[in-house]
């Protein structure tokens, strides 16, 4: 091999502040406060205020790999701590503030966490499990909602303490940078390590024109919580690029985020399909009251956007849609679903079928599809098998050496999600591989049928599930939240079904609920579904399938 003469520069999330200060000292960063009034400050105000948490942190005994958590909504302190931690060599982990105090307490204890900074307006959440950590040396708290408790540091008086001047260490482009825990539906959550090398990577690609596209010109709105899965890497998408960031603070109700939309002529936002369909309503319901005409694309993921939604926004509101797929474990974007040029050609209903799909996957991300018994499985569009995935910014492990499983012999990360792959590399998440529905040894989609579900202009949400049934093993059964004044008979929905499912696929019973059960990061919670109704055709052999 002849070496290739390059220097060799570390990937590093300190090259982000010393650009974000020379080039873009007066972008902007606008945050929403709990009482909704606005704070704005610029990138220089970011950069000197980081570099202040950097000394304060140093000064409690902060050391290269300490895990420092965060319990926080979006906001400008939140990016100050995404930044100012890894850019000293310490670790940034973000506690989910969703999950009930006893994970928690796991996840915190299991981090070996020395310093948690914490809102104030989450005190009572955290009070709930602090004592649960033994290793945690030094609590601050951001005063969003009024002064520190007692016993506690104040996060702004620590940092009006400190200089402004840090000087940026010389960092190894593999050593953890962040720390994200997988929302772990079964099991214990397991620990995801970030690397700054992977984040760089990572925030490169996605703001590849045909991907993001993020620039300057940007405001992004992330209101995928920067405790999940780091927000998908939005923040950093915006700081590398100096673009305006708009923060929502833990206003995350439609009425509130439409309004910060408007007033914040916002670009691009990214949310799970929750968010979205709740906007989507309100703007069916009042189409003229909010102006979105600076919005360039709104992303959808985290679970699978249906078909009716991304339609609905692009017809009745001239808005367009990026659907997206991730994993904690991929930092977290995998595949994005754009459009190819040779598509542009075809009907609206093989665009709209691309659009709704998972994606193809991102340069350097590779992917592959296998059976149960670990054969290669053809890219047909039909054929269902387990996605695995390889690249700079797919976990090689778990903190802690959990879930070995999930890694294969020969360098794949295991998804756990059941796709099909067409001849163009679109994925479809047909589910995830413990929610598949086997029926008689047929294995059926949840996802799709749950998508035509909410093609049927009654119904909100629905959520497709596995119920016991006698003679087939495994029947689905949907949970169906309809739309506050309408109705809809079962005989309907399964009349709406027939026209695009085989008959073994129709659901063999509807159940009308007030709310589908989520879990902390806004997901369908089928195993909530499945305890509570699993049994429904055992109970009611007349609703189940002969
Ligand atoms: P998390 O690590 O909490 O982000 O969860 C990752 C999982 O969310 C994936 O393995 C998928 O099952 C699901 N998911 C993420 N994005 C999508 C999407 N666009 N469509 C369907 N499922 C998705």
């Amino acid at each position: 091999m002849l070496p290739g003469r390059m220097m060799d520069f570390p990937l590093t999330l300190t090259h982000f502040l010393e650009r974000a200060r020379t080039y873009y000292p007066r972008s902007e960063i606008v945050s929403r406060n709990p009482d909704k009034s606005m704070h704005r400050y610029t990138y220089a105000d970011f950069v000197r205020r980081t570099c202040q948490l950097m000394n304060a942190l140093k000064r409690l005994g902060v050391k290269p790999g300490d895990r420092v958590a965060t319990l926080s909504w979006n906001h400008f302190r939140h990016l100050e701590a995404y930044f100012g931690i890894p850019s000293m060599g310490a670790v940034v982990h973000t506690l989910n503030l969703r999950l009930h105090p006893n994970d928690l307490g796991y996840i915190a204890r299991h981090a070996e966490d020395t310093v948690v900074l914490v809102d104030r307006s989450l005190w009572p959440l955290f009070e709930k499990f602090a004592a649960s950590v033994p290793s945690l040396k030094h609590v601050i708290v951001i005063p969003d909602a009024g002064p520190a408790p007692e016993g506690t540091l104040d996060y702004e008086a620590l940092l009006a303490a400190e200089s402004p001047e840090f000087e940026l260490p010389k960092l190894d482009e593999d050593s953890a940078a962040m720390l994200c825990y997988t929302s772990g539906t079964t099991g214990n959550p397991k620990g995801v390590l970030f690397s700054h090398r992977s984040i760089v990577l990572h925030t490169l690609v996605c703001c590849m024109r045909d991907l993001t596209g993020i620039g300057e010109a940007d405001s992004v709105l992330p209101v995928v919580p920067m405790f999940h899965a780091a927000a998908w890497g939005l923040p950093f998408d915006a700081i590398l690029t100096g673009a305006r960031v708009v923060f929502p603070g833990p206003h995350l109700d439609p009425p509130s985020l439409l309004d910060l939309m408007a007033e914040e002529k916002v670009t691009i936002a990214g949310g799970v399909p929750t968010i979205w369909l709740g906007i989507l309503a309100l703007l069916d319901q009042d189409p003229k009251k909010w102006d979105l005409s600076a919005m360039r694309t709104m992303l959808i993921g985290g679970s699978a956007a249906p078909p009716s939604l991304i339609d609905g926004f692009r017809q009745r509101h001239g808005l367009e849609v990026t659907h997206a797929w991730g994993m904690t474990e991929l930092n977290p974007v995998g595949t994005m679903a754009k459009v190819k040029q040779e598509l542009r050609h075809a009907d609206a209903a093989t665009q709209l079928g691309a659009q709704a799909s998972q994606g193809f996957a991102l340069p350097f991300v590779e992917t592959r599809v296998v059976s149960e018994s670990g054969q290669k499985l053809p890219w047909d569009g039909a054929t269902m098998g387990e996605l695995e995935v390889r690249g700079p910014w797919v976990a090689s492990s778990y903190f802690s050496n959990e879930g070995q499983d999930r890694f294969t012999s020969d360098g794949w990360f295991k998804t756990g999600d059941v796709v099909t792959m067409d001849s163009d590399g679109y994925v479809r998440i047909c589910d995830r591989s413990k929610d598949v529905i086997k029926s008689g040894g047929e294995w059926i989609s949840s996802v799709a049928l749950e998508n035509a579900l909410m093609s049927h202009p009654a119904v909100l949400e629905a959520a497709v599930f596995a119920g016991r049934h006698p003679r087939w093993d495994e029947r689905p059964l949907a949970a169906v939240v309809l739309k506050p004044g309408q109705t809809a008979t079962k005989e309907e929905l399964a009349a709406h079904l027939s026209k695009q499912f085989a008959k073994f696929w129709l659901p063999d019973d509807y159940l009308f609920v007030p709310q589908v059960p989520r879990t902390s990061t806004g997901k369908f919670l089928k195993t909530k579904l499945r305890e509570d109704y699993g049994d429904h055709l055992m109970k009611n052999p007349a609703s189940a399938a002969g």
